[in-house]
């Protein structure tokens, strides 16, 4: 029988063990490692909020009156107040009729797909689809097919063999993220929605990274470009942007009905605890308040100042990829800025396709001019990413 430390050896060998550094607390966008205070260039907490005073008061507010955990799962011991009234203002938000929480966006992702796919449906994906988001496809028992990055000629060519032969009733579902995790790219939102309209497939899209970075609310892409009411599922988490922790779907009733009875990581798991739901809804209001869009601004400014240092073109969210090649020049890299004060873990297979790993620069609302002048000196001085166009450089190994 295969023995752990075999296969930590081997993944060790290959340069893509995973460790876990440990920290201690300090106000974003500091952490502390080692007794060292460094500057995160690695969280998606991108305007700063889980250490904002409103969401830390709501949640004390919530504890205090709530309790510090559920007990149960909301079918079996009662569903709280707060979590309707975080679903009622999400759904309210984002304009449709309604939406339901979870745990976590990971759980979201496999709830959904799980319980909207079955044997005789379909599901398409986006090549770059988050893990939660593959894993729920695979879970789900559909045929899973998928499309090269961004490719739409390809998902067109899928919907129309595959429509050419599914049986009436069955369900097709194309799924993509608006701002994708780890290239930091975006979607064609307006053409992915006119093929699912045509070919009659329902269309899921993933807002993780979208949320609180893009829209005049900050609510995401499709608030953006003022979609709402052309995108059946929309999907997305709060514990990035949002400053605390869950996820959620939001979509027409009958979807959300169907999910409290299907969806099987929101029926077999306790309810979030209060706080968690509480410091979300504060969140949200922060969010789409003239402060959110303060934050949004800073942002914006940070990440146009990192691309003109840089030279690397301005990302459509917070995400900069600079795509090394192999795991263990990444590493290296990645060492590099940890000595010089910055935080950047290397991303690596199978988080990212082989032969493209990455530094995943994430800038901050938080971060000051100082601290984002200081990181580009340092990628320039070292000359980290300089052959990367932002995405797909590959190193010749
Ligand atoms: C992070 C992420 C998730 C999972 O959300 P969590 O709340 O962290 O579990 C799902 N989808 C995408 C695209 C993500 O980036």
């Amino acid at each position: 029988m295969r023995e752990p430390p075999e296969e930590l050896a081997t993944l060790r060998q290959a340069g893509l063990l995973r460790e876990l550094r440990r920290i201690d607390p300090a106000a974003p966008p500091l952490i502390r490692l080692d007794g060292r205070d460094l500057v995160n260039f690695a969280s998606n907490d991108y305007l700063g909020l889980s250490a904002h005073p409103a969401l830390r008061e709501a949640a004390r507010v919530a504890l205090d009156r709530f309790g510090a955990g559920t007990g149960a799962s909301r079918l079996i011991s009662g569903s709280f107040s707060i979590h309707h009234q975080l679903e009622e203002r999400l759904a309210a938000l984002k304009k449709r009729g309604a939406a339901l929480t979870f745990a976590n966006g990971y759980g979201a992702a496999v709830g959904v797909l799980t319980a909207l796919a079955g044997r005789d449906d379909t599901l398409i994906l986006d090549k770059l689809c988050h893990a939660s988001l593959i894993d729920g496809a695979r879970l789900s028992g559909a045929t899973l097919r998928v499309y090269p990055h961004n490719n739409l000629e390809h998902l067109e060519r899928l919907l129309t063999s595959i429509r050419a032969r599914t049986p009436a009733g069955s369900r097709l579902i194309i799924v993509t993220e608006s701002i994708f995790s780890m290239d930091g790219d975006r979607a064609g939102l307006p053409q992915i929605i006119e093929l699912a309209e045509r070919h009659e497939a329902l269309l899921l899209v993933d807002e993780a990274h979208a949320l609180g970075v893009a829209g005049p609310r900050g609510l995401g892409v499709i608030e953006e470009l003022g979609l709402e009411c052309r995108v059946p599922l929309q999907m997305g988490t709060l514990g990035k942007a949002l400053g605390s922790a869950g996820g959620y779907l939001v979509a027409d009733r009958p979807w959300i009905d169907l999910l409290v009875n299907k969806a099987r990581s929101f029926i077999y798991s306790t309810a979030p605890p209060p706080a968690q739901v509480a410091a979300a809804l504060a969140g949200l209001e922060v969010l789409t308040s003239a402060e959110g869009a303060d934050l949004r601004h800073a942002l914006r400014r940070n990440l146009s100042r990192l691309a003109g240092l840089t030279g690397l073109p301005p990302p459509p969210g917070a995400i900069v990829p600079l795509v090394i090649g192999s795991n263990e020049r990444a590493l290296a890299a990645s060492r590099d800025l940890l000595e010089a004060g910055f935080f950047v873990p290397a991303i690596r297979f199978p988080t990212v396709p082989r032969h493209t790993a990455r530094l995943r620069l994430t800038v901050s609302a938080a971060h000051d001019d100082a601290q984002i002048t200081a990181l580009a000196g340092h990628l320039h001085a070292r000359e980290i990413g300089d052959n990367s166009s932002g995405r797909g450089a590959q190193d010749p190994q």
